[in-house]
Formats: C-alpha cells, sequence, structure tokens
C-alpha cells in the first residue's frame, strides 16, 4: 500500500491544472505588457487572477481528494465506531438541586456524582424546576 493517498492520476490533474493556471498567468502578463495604456491592460490582469484561480482549485481540488482518500483508508483499517447508549440516562428516579432550575435522572452526566435528592415529578414542578434538555426525564 502506497504512504501516500493519491494516483499518478491524481498527480497529472494537479499539474495540468497548475501548469493551465501559470500559462493563462504568463500569457495574459505578455501580452499586458505590450499593452501602453493601463485600460488596456486591466482585461489582461483580470485574467491573470483567473489563471491564479485556475491554479488555486488545481491545489484545493487535489488536498480534498487526498482527504477523501484518507477517510476512506482511515474507514477501511479502522471499522466504524459502533453504536452505544453508553451516555444515555434511563433511570426512573428524578433528581434535582434545590436551587437548580433543572431536574434529572439520576444517572444525567450532568446530575451524576451531586448527591441530590430525588423526589417525584410532580414535587420537582412544584418547585419550578423543568425537565432537563439532555436527559430528558
Ligand atoms: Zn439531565
Amino acid at each position: 500500500m502506497s504512504t501516500v493517498p493519491w494516483t499518478g492520476t491524481d498527480r497529472r490533474l494537479l499539474g495540468l491544472r497548475l501548469g493551465a493556471g501559470a500559462a493563462v498567468v504568463v500569457v495574459a502578463w505578455f501580452v499586458a505588457s505590450g499593452k501602453p495604456e493601463p485600460a488596456g491592460q486591466i482585461p489582461f490582469a483580470a485574467l491573470s487572477v483567473l489563471g491564479g484561480l485556475l491554479g488555486m482549485y488545481g491545489v484545493f481540488a487535489w488536498v480534498a481528494r487526498g482527504r477523501r482518500l484518507v477517510g476512506e483508508r482511515a474507514r477501511f483499517l479502522l471499522g466504524v465506531a459502533p453504536a452505544t447508549d453508553v451516555d444515555v440516562a434511563s433511570a426512573e428516579t428524578l433528581v434535582a438541586g434545590r436551587e437548580h432550575a433543572w431536574f434529572h435522572r439520576a444517572d444525567c452526566l450532568l446530575a451524576a456524582s451531586r448527591q441530590w435528592p430525588s423526589a417525584d415529578r410532580t414535587v420537582h414542578q412544584r418547585a419550578g424546576r423543568r425537565p432537563c434538555p439532555a436527559c430528558k426525564p
């Protein structure tokens, strides 16, 4: 397996785009240099900008292709991460801090290890607390 993600075709495309962009810049510069008035040079200056953009497109397309190929290789080597529900709270016990606006499931990451007292939902609601949007009790 190659140590670089790009193929020979990718390298040739990069060279072609960079070369075409450079050629446009050089031709525009050459033609503009023969024009005595600035008004005659401006269209060729704009053309040279397009040549530069063509070269930059070649580089960005090359990098994007490399990133995609590296991602494909990483998925091939590492596989897809299994779905997990490790951090999904499911406890039926509802807890809240006395001065807090939310009540949580006891195993919510926002409530774990806080030693908050448990109470019924109606008690929490009467105290003006709302259900935590993370654990959705
Ligand atoms: Zn919560």
